[in-house]
């Protein structure tokens, strides 16, 4: 099945679980896009002095974490020996320790850290998934690969039902969430800015946890942490706006 593929979600936990775990196979055998399959794979042979000795990954990333969850963060796309090193979305990169670690605190992740795949990390009431699945060159897909993934993402949204609130992180991940959910006009992106839909549901935006943002004092952790305070806010209270 192509990512262009629709289905109905189904409304069972256990279907949808198992749903969730068939698209998350089909998105690792995915080699829909030849520059980002070539460049994935180039990363994993050659990779970098510091991971010299670990396996790399280097296939798409599925989604990770609750099929029940309330909250859905979205970034931008695996970085090149961070997710596609260790397989797992957001998990072996300073990005991750930023996302992880805020996860943590607000009550979703059991664990703070987040360094391979079998590390124990498990989340409740959270779910992290990327815009793009495959790491790009200079951390951009283009616009045509953005467009072959983004079905993805829609898929694994459909089977996420109980979904209240959206977390994209970064401007990117804020463009990819609007687009699946067809939201025109698009409000102007801003750190904490918080979007009511149509449907009741919220957009919460974060700057990303980039090393350029943090190192700079763009995004300091008690703003990260904000974000998820604020997101837990909105998904336990369901469409009323509680402040
Ligand atoms: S970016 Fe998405 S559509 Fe393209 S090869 Fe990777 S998983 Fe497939």
């Amino acid at each position: 099945m192509g990512p262009m593929a629709g289905h109905l979600p189904p409304s069972d936990l256990a279907a949808r679980t198992a749903a969730l775990a068939a698209l998350s196979a089909e998105i690792v055998d995915c080699f829909r896009c030849p520059r980002l399959v070539a460049w994935r794979e180039l990363v994993a042979r050659e990779k970098v002095t510091r991971h010299r000795g670990d396996p790399y990954w280097g296939r798409p990333l599925p989604g990770f974490g609750d099929p029940d969850a309330r909250i859905l963060i979205v970034g931008l796309a695996p970085a090149a020996h961070g997710g596609n090193r260790t397989g797992r979305v957001f998990t072996g990169d300073r990005s991750g320790d930023w996302v992880f670690r805020a996860l943590h605190k607000a009550g979703y992740a059991n664990q703070p850290t987040s360094v391979h795949r079998d590390d124990g990390l498990r989340l409740e009431g959270a779910y992290v998934a990327a815009a793009g699945r495959c790491a790009p060159p200079a951390n951009t897909p283009t616009p045509a690969e953005r467009d072959t993934c983004q079905p993805y993402l829609e898929r694994e949204l459909a089977l996420l039902a109980k979904v209240r609130v959206f977390v994209p992180l970064g401007a990117f991940g804020y463009e990819a969430r609007c687009r699946v959910l067809g939201l025109r006009p698009r409000p102007k992106f801003g750190h904490v800015v918080e979007i009511e839909l149509p449907d009741g549901r919220w957009i919460v935006c974060s700057y990303h946890p980039s090393q350029q943002n943090t190192f700079t004092g763009v995004l300091t952790e008690p703003m990260f942490d904000a974000v998820f305070a604020r997101a837990r806010e909105l998904g336990t209270a369901g469409s009323t706006r509680p402040r």
